[in-house]
């Protein structure tokens, strides 16, 4: 009998795994498919390394983007505060500004009063 490379169990089916040059159980198979699909992203901080710490994971940028960005959770945690500083500092920054030109709002104004 067979021995699966992932978990060395013997099993009587093992499918091939090519990326692993192998053969896996059934057990193991859905596992490393899913991993192979989401490998880990690298956090856009770490530059080849650094400093980074925990677990990378993505957040939804504050920039309300739409982007996600893949952070560890110690950048994550640096975000959030920089992000708390900017909003303190810049309270209106989130409003789209340029929507709202001093013509447009003045000719409104002065419209039927
Ligand atoms: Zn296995
Ligand atoms: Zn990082």
């Amino acid at each position: 009998m067979e021995s699966c490379i992932e978990c060395c169990k013997p099993h009587t089916e093992l499918v091939t795994w090519p990326s692993l040059r192998g053969k896996v159980c059934l057990v193991c198979e859905p596992k490393l498919y899913a991993a192979d699909l989401e490998p880990e992203p690298e956090c856009i901080r770490s530059y080849g390394g650094g400093d980074c710490r925990g677990r990378v994971t993505y957040r939804a940028s504050y920039a309300r983007t739409g982007l996600q960005i893949a952070e560890c959770s110690k950048h994550q945690d640096e975000a959030a505060e920089r992000d708390e500083r900017l909003r303190r500092d810049y309270p209106d920054s989130s409003t789209p500004q340029a929507r709202f030109a001093p013509s447009y709002a003045g000719e409104s104004w002065d419209g039927d009063y």
